[in-house]
C-alpha cells in the first residue's frame, strides 16, 4: 500500500481549472517493470516529498504512471510553436502533467512525467523517451541549476522496463520534471490562434497571477507582463551566454513564459570558443548556434508579443506600437545583463565604457587560438593558463596589461577581484564527454559514473582539487561533435 501522507504529495491543480481547450484529461499509461534508475534526494526535499518512501519502488510506481500521487490529476497541454521557422499544432505528446506540488516554502511548482506514453497530443509518436536522452536532461538540468540558471529541474528517471524503438531497440525511461510551470510562448500562440477571447485572457490572466501576481494591479497589466516576461528572457539568455551554454532547439513551444530553461534535447557546452558552435544534429542551418541565441531568443518573443496584441490595446495600431516598443527593449537588456557577466568574469565591479571592448578583444583572441572557453576564465582566475598558443600571442599579453590597469581602476581590492572571478567563473560544466561517458555506463547499468559526475557538477564554483579532473578537455578521440534529440 502507497502511504500518501508519508510521501508528502500537497498536489493542487490549477491548471486544470483554465478552460478546457488548454488540456485533454487524460489516464496514465501503465509500463513493465518500472525501476528507479536516479532520484534527486535533495530536490525531494526541497519539495516537501519524502526520499526515504519515494527513492525506491514505490516512487518508481507512481513516477511511472503505475499509480498516481494522491491529489494528481493527469493531463496533457495544449500549445503549439514555431519550430525551425515553422508553425505548427503540438502540446503534450509524450508528457502528462500530474499537478502543482505546493512546497513547505509555499512554492507551486509543476510535476510532469515525460515519457509517459501516448496523450491527445502525441500524433504518429509513441509518446515514449529513451534512458539516455532522459539521464542526459537530468544531469544538464541539475548542473544549470547548480550554475544559478533558472531551469526547470529533474526529480527523477524511471526506466520503464520496456523496450523503445527508434533506429534500434532502446531502453525506455520517464524522467519526473519540476517547473515552475510548463507555459511557453507556444501555450499562447495555442491560445491565440486555436481559443476564443475569453480563453486567450484567461491563460494570460492565469500567467500573470502564478508567475507576476505584482503586476495584477498594474493599470495595462499585459503590457507589463510583456516587458516581464522579455526582461526575464534577457536575463536568462545572458546567463546561458556567460557560461557557453548551447540550448540547440530554441523553437517557440521550449521558450517558457516564467523565464526557466525547458527542454534539454540536443543541448551541450561549449567548448572551445566560437560563436558559430552548433551541436544538435537537427540544426544543419546553424539556426541555433551560440552567437545566434540571443537573436533567436528575439525572433521567439517577438511571437509571443503577436500573441499579445489583442490584449494590449482595443486599438490595433496601437497595440502594435506597445508590442514594438516592448521587444525594441531586449537587445539593450541583454547586452546590459551580458556586460556585467562578463565584467565579474574578468574580476570587474564597476562600469566603464570601454569595458566592451576589452571583452570582446579577449574573445577574439580566444577564438583565434581555439581556446577552451570555461578553461580560458579558470585560467585568468588562477593565473595558470593552459593555451600557450592564447598566452604566447603578444596581442595577448598586451590585452593582459590593459586589463590589469582596467583592474587597478577598481574600488576593490586585487583580492576581492579575485573572488568575483571566483564566484562567476565554474570550474566545471558538464563537458560533453563526460556527459557521454555517464550515459554509456548507464546505459550499461552502471549508475555510479553518472552519480559521481552529477556530485562534481553540483558545485561548479567550489574549485576544488577534485574538479581538475572533470575539468579537463576531451582527448581528440573523445570530442562530441554531434548531440541528438534522441526523441
Ligand atoms: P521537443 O522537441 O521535445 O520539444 O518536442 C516537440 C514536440 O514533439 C512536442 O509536442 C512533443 O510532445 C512531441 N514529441 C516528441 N517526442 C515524441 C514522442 N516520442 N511521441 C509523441 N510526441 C512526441
Ligand atoms: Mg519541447
Amino acid at each position: 500500500m502507497t502511504d500518501h501522507y508519508k510521501e508528502g504529495w500537497n498536489l493542487d491543480n490549477s491548471y486544470a481549472r483554465l478552460p478546457q481547450a488548454f488540456y485533454s484529461k487524460m489516464d496514465p499509461n501503465p509500463v513493465q517493470s518500472p525501476q528507479m534508475a536516479v532520484f534527486n534526494d535533495s530536490l525531494a526535499e526541497s519539495l516537501g516529498l519524502s526520499g526515504e518512501e519515494l527513492n525506491g519502488d514505490e516512487g518508481a510506481a507512481l513516477l511511472s504512471g503505475n499509480g498516481i500521487p494522491d491529489g494528481a490529476l493527469p493531463l496533457a497541454q495544449a500549445y503549439a510553436g514555431h519550430q525551425f521557422g515553422h508553425f505548427t499544432m503540438l502540446g503534450d505528446g509524450r508528457a502528462m502533467l500530474l499537478g502543482e506540488q505546493i512546497t513547505p516554502d509555499g512554492k507551486r511548482l509543476d510535476i510532469q512525467l515525460k515519457g509517459s506514453g501516448r496523450t491527445a497530443f502525441s500524433r504518429g509518436g509513441d509518446g515514449r523517451a529513451v534512458l539516455g536522452p532522459m539521464l542526459r536532461e537530468y544531469i544538464i538540468s541539475e548542473a544549470m541549476h547548480a550554475l544559478g540558471i533558472p531551469t526547470t529541474r529533474s526529480l527523477a528517471v524511471v526506466t520503464t522496463g520496456e523496450p523503445v524503438y527508434r533506429e534500434t531497440a532502446l531502453p525506455g525511461a520517464i524522467l519526473t520534471r519540476v517547473a515552475d510551470s510548463h507555459l511557453r510562448v507556444g501555450t499562447f500562440q495555442y491560445a491565440a490562434k486555436f481559443t476564443n477571447p475569453e480563453d486567450h485572457k484567461a491563460l494570460a490572466d492565469y500567467a500573470i497571477k502564478r508567475h507576476y501576481p505584482e503586476l495584477e494591479a498594474e493599470e495595462n497589466r499585459y503590457v507589463s507582463f510583456l516587458r516581464a516576461v522579455i526582461s526575464r528572457q534577457a536575463a536568462l539568455i545572458a546567463r546561458w551566454q556567460l557560461v557557453g551554454f548551447i540550448h540547440g532547439v530554441m523553437n517557440t513551444d521550449n521558450m517558457t513564459i516564467s523565464g526557466e530553461t525547458i527542454d534539454y534535447g540536443p543541448c551541450a557546452f561549449m567548448d572551445t570558443f566560437d560563436p558559430a558552435t552548433v551541436f544538435s544534429s537537427i540544426d544543419t542551418q546553424g539556426r541555433y548556434a551560440y552567437g545566434n541565441q540571443p537573436y533567436m531568443a528575439v525572433w521567439n518573443l517577438a511571437r509571443f508579443a503577436e500573441t499579445m496584441v489583442p490584449l494590449l490595446d482595443e486599438d490595433q495600431e496601437q497595440a502594435v506600437g506597445l508590442a514594438e516598443k516592448e521587444i525594441s527593449a531586449f537587445s539593450q537588456l541583454f547586452t546590459q545583463h551580458w556586460l556585467n557577466g562578463m565584467r565579474a568574469k574578468l574580476g570587474l565591479a564597476k562600469e566603464e565604457k570601454e569595458d566592451e571592448t576589452l571583452i570582446k578583444e579577449l574573445l577574439d583572441l580566444m577564438q583565434k587560438h581555439r581556446a577552451d572557453y570555461t578553461n580560458t576564465f579558470i585560467g585568468l582566475t588562477f593565473d595558470q593558463l593552459e593555451n600557450a598558443n592564447l598566452s604566447g600571442d603578444e596581442a595577448f599579453t598586451a590585452w593582459r596589461q590593459k586589463w590589469q590597469e582596467r583592474l587597478n581602476r577598481e574600488e576593490h581590492s586585487g583580492e576581492d577581484a579575485k573572488e568575483l572571478m571566483r564566484n562567476s567563473n565554474p570550474a566545471v560544466i558538464p563537458r560533453n564527454h563526460r556527459v557521454e561517458e555517464a550515459l554509456a555506463a548507464a546505459g550499461k547499468g552502471d549508475f555510479q559514473v553518472m552519480e559521481d559526475l552529477l556530485a562534481v557538477l553540483s558545485h561548479p564554483y567550489e574549485h576544488s582539487e577534485k574538479q581538475k579532473e572533470y575539468a579537463a578537455l576531451p582527448d581528440p578521440s573523445e570530442c562530441v561533435y554531434k548531440t541528438y534529440c534522441g526523441t
